[in-house]
């Protein structure tokens, strides 16, 4: 019973001040999220101990009694808070959701269809040297030069011209609404399964601001730790006709024992994910967004070579373009962290800087509307954001906005009791 203190100071003393970094620093990386005390209370718990191979009421060990029950609670909580046939939460990541997804309806040797991972697609949607990439023939389909948006008549000319098994909408760095009737239709025309990756903005799909992709989709993989504000982990959903074949490629055909702390943790998530506070809560994260992107469109921010991806946002997120400004996107990622606020450089479509400098951000809201922040602090924000990547940038105001971001954190608390 020797506390984590005596037993390894050395890692207690960086969790604590992982903890302490978390609260004193505005955290606007777009995937990240604050998980509820109770989350992280369950995904800390004794079930880590647990061997579960297999499903409830089905396992390959003993003793699962308790673990079944959490586990058909996390199912059936998430077949209701997205209006789904069918589960399965035991993916350890969103990488492995999507790895045994597309293990359930292809071959090696097929043909997908992905957003290219430049554009904002992720490493999973066929990137060449992950298992997508290795395993399946790619073809990736792009955004448009001049909208930003997902070029549909693309999409549809690459399908008939590749004639795809799958085609995968979803994205990582995307800050518009897909069309999923329209990646259904054109699914239609050449016979491929569609798969949506909604691991960004499953939350917002799950408090109805956003529209679902489960009504158009053969299969819809999540992570639960983006929007949806859980334990890291992954889930599949699928129509019912494919139920067996999803369940048995993720055990035994990709995983062994399920993670069941992660498992009652996601439980305990998608709890809190039906509640009216965590819709309001998504609310926040989408009027943020929308605050941030406003500013962001000024025309102080277009004089300084800063623009906004698209125009705007309608998720989470907001993509600034930096191609035409003097600062790269390590330098405005570094100038951000230098004053408190965590983002991460992302290359931007048909970007001209490498991909270890890039020209772009992606700036995120779920973290910050998860610590109560409002309309008025994301307008502050927004301000700090805008003042940060301005040429006019020294010392005198790094030191005025680093206190601007100590007192926004101070203001909202973070895990005031942990
Ligand atoms: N799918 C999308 C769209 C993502 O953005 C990510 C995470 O970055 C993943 C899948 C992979 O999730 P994980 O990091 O849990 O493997």
């Amino acid at each position: 019973d020797v506390h984590l203190d005596e037993l390894d100071p050395e890692v207690a003393a960086e969790i604590r001040a992982e903890l302490h970094r978390q609260q004193s620093t505005l955290e606007m990386i777009a995937s990240e999220n604050f998980a509820p005390v109770g989350v992280l209370q369950a995904q800390g718990s004794v079930l880590t101990n647990k061997y579960a191979e297999g499903y409830p009421g089905r396992r390959y060990y003993g003793g699962c009694e308790h673990v079944d029950v959490i586990e058909t609670l996390a199912i059936e909580r998430v077949k209701a808070l997205f209006g789904a046939e069918h589960a399965n939460v035991q993916p350890h990541s969103g990488a492995q959701a999507n790895a045994a997804a597309m293990a359930a309806v292809l071959q090696p040797g097929d043909t997908i269809m992905g957003l290219d991972l430049a554009h904002g697609g992720h490493l999973t949607h066929g990137m060449r040297i992950n298992f997508s990439g290795r395993l399946y023939n790619v073809v990736a389909y792009h955004v448009d030069r001049e909208t930003g948006r997902v070029d549909m008549a693309e999409v549809e000319r690459l399908a008939l011209e590749s004639r795809p098994k799958l085609i995968i909408a979803g994205w990582s760095a995307y800050p518009r609404q897909l069309d999923f009737a329209e990646f259904r239709r054109i699914a239609d025309a050449v016979g491929a399964k569609l798969m949506v990756d909604m691991a960004h903005f499953a939350g917002l799909v799950a408090a109805g601001l956003h529209p679902s992709p489960i009504p158009h989709a053969d299969i819809v993989t999540t992570t639960t730790h983006k929007t949806l504000g859980g334990p890291r982990g992954g889930v599949i959903f699928c129509r019912q006709e494919l139920a067996k074949k999803v369940d048995s490629t993720v055990f035994p055909g990709q995983q062994g024992g399920p993670l069941q702390h992660v498992i009652a943790a996601k439980a305990v998530a998608f709890k809190v994910a039906a509640s009216e506070e965590f819709r309001e809560r998504q609310q926040r994260v989408l009027d943020g967004a929308a605050i941030l992107a406003e500013r962001l469109t000024r025309p102080d921010c277009a004089e300084a070579g800063v623009k906004v991806l698209s125009g705007g946002t309608d998720v989470h997120l907001v993509l600034v373009d930096l191609v035409e400004s003097t600062l790269d996107g390590k330098q405005a990622e570094d100038r951000l962290h230098r004053i408190g606020i965590t983002v991460n450089r992302n290359a931007v479509p048909f970007d001209p800087r490498p991909p270890m400098v890039t020209s772009g951000l992606r700036i995120g809201t779920p973290a910050l509307a998860a610590r109560g922040f409002g309309a008025e602090d994301f307008a502050e924000v927004a301000e700090i954001i805008a003042a940060a990547l301005k040429p006019s940038f020294d010392e005198t105001a790094e030191a005025d906005l680093s206190a601007r971001v100590a007192l926004l954190a101070k203001n909202n608390p973070l895990y005031p009791h942990l």
